[in-house]
């Protein structure tokens, strides 16, 4: 018979605990327990500039929801498709949220595409937001709990027709960040000159000179004899990734173009459901998925996306050049989402113009703040972020008399139109 010559030096269960370690408490809002006090009651929407639309759902306890279906340039066509939502969900149990998603899903025949999901996306997240603040919980705490203590995000420099993006880098390095993005190029011909790339390699050089790292969005202005070329002139200077190096549906042409390059390819801001992501995914043609949330049928289907984008070793980077619900919706997911990488921020960006920003209609804007490139984790319940009801009633009666926001023709000399 042996004896133990040594004894246990640590507690396994102790020495391996090092992840989220904050407690949190619940503090359920008091219409929690009442029957019947979760029903919705109304369900308005509400155009605001720059160019975001808002949803806000309230529940017969007095609990409201905010959400963000923002399809930029189509606002009175999700707005329409807001009405007959609104209409068929007064007196819907607000906590049935997967119900109600399948209803407006499946239950209409006519499905997916950029308005109807992108009004579903306004809805869902408004009713993630209610169902965190009755159970008094943020929503990642809905979604399993927080693996993370901070999203990483980036921030926008140029613009449309981008040009002197030195200066602009600088300014978002002050603001906090270290990763940025920028269009590649203006618009392109379908064959154009090889001198109409050269630009874009020394802009995206002087950029990483400010000691930023910095993804190029191609914005599907490309054609494959421009993308081709263009991937190979930027493969030495090392971007963070190009997104939509080609338009959305050429899945086996971009499956060509990934072999090669070793560039990161992001793409996923005109996909909106789970059966729209799968061919990439099949076709291993990207790295990076990147649904907005805003229009991906919101925290529900985005978060599935993200979970089945996670089995072919994709990562998830939710697009977001909209406002702060999109914005806080967006960063629910990845403090929940193990496969999370980066989230837009449009702190800043070339749309947000007329003194219309990302914090405009935020009276909380300090969880917004930007630390070496990251966003803190939200600790409020619901979505965490609180919304100027007042200013945004009134600034939607005023745009409402205005032309809504709509995206810049591009033409060629010819006079042929091109992506935008
Ligand atoms: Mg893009």
């Amino acid at each position: 018979m042996t004896s133990p010559t040594t004894a246990p030096t640590a507690v396994p269960s102790r020495s391996y605990a090092s992840g989220i370690q904050r407690a949190f408490a619940c503090s359920p809002h008091p219409s929690s327990t009442v029957p019947g006090s979760t029903l919705i009651k109304t369900v308005e929407s509400f155009y605001v500039r720059p160019r975001w639309l808002f949803v806000r759902v309230e529940t017969v306890g007095g609990v409201v929801g905010w959400g963000e279906g923002t399809l930029e340039g189509h606002s009175e066509a999700v707005q329409g498709a807001l009405a007959d939502i609104a209409r068929r969900l007064v007196g819907w149990d607000a906590m049935h949220i997967e119900d109600i998603y399948t209803y407006l899903y499946r239950h209409r025949f006519y499905r997916g595409g950029g308005v109807l999901m992108s009004a579903m996306s306004g809805v869902d997240i408004a009713l993630w937001d209610i169902k965190g603040k009755l159970l008094g919980v943020p929503v990642w705490q809905l979604l399993g709990g927080a693996v993370r203590e901070r999203c990483q995000v980036y921030g926008w420099i140029g613009g449309d027709r981008p040009a002197d993006v030195l200066e602009q880098a600088k300014a978002r390095k002050t603001q906090g960040f270290t990763k940025v993005k920028m269009n590649a190029t203006e618009s392109v011909g379908w064959l154009d000159s090889p001198h109409a790339l050269d630009e874009t390699v020394s802009r995206l050089a002087a950029v990483k000179s400010v000691g930023v790292d910095a993804g190029l969005d191609f914005h599907g202005r490309l054609h494959k004899p421009m993308a081709k070329q263009l991937a190979a002139l930027l493969e030495p200077h090392r971007p963070l990734f190009i997104e939509e190096p080609l338009l959305p549906g050429q899945v086996p042409e971009l499956k060509d173009l990934y072999s090669k390059t070793t560039i990161p390819i992001a793409l996923g801001e005109r996909l909106f459901t789970r059966q729209d992501v799968r061919p990439y995914l099949e076709a291993g043609c990207i790295d990076i998925i990147q649904p907005d949330i805003a229009h991906a049928g919101g925290i529900s289907e985005t978060r599935k996306i993200a979970i089945m984008a996670e089995a072919y070793d994709v990562g998830v980077a939710p697009h977001c050049p909209l406002g702060p619900i999109a914005f806080a919706a967006s960063l629910q997911v990845g403090f929940a989402t193990p496969n999370f990488v980066i989230c837009e921020m449009s702190w800043g960006m070339h749309y947000n113009t007329g003194g219309f920003d990302l914090l405009t209609y935020v009276t909380n804007p300090d969880v917004f703040a930007v630390r070496d490139g990251h966003v803190d984790l939200l600790t409020a319940p619901g979505l965490g972020v609180e919304l100027n009801e007042k200013l945004i009633r009134a600034e939607a009666a005023a745009a409402a008399e205005l032309e809504p926001w709509s995206n810049p023709v591009f033409r060629g000399p010819d006079g042929s139109v091109r992506e935008w």
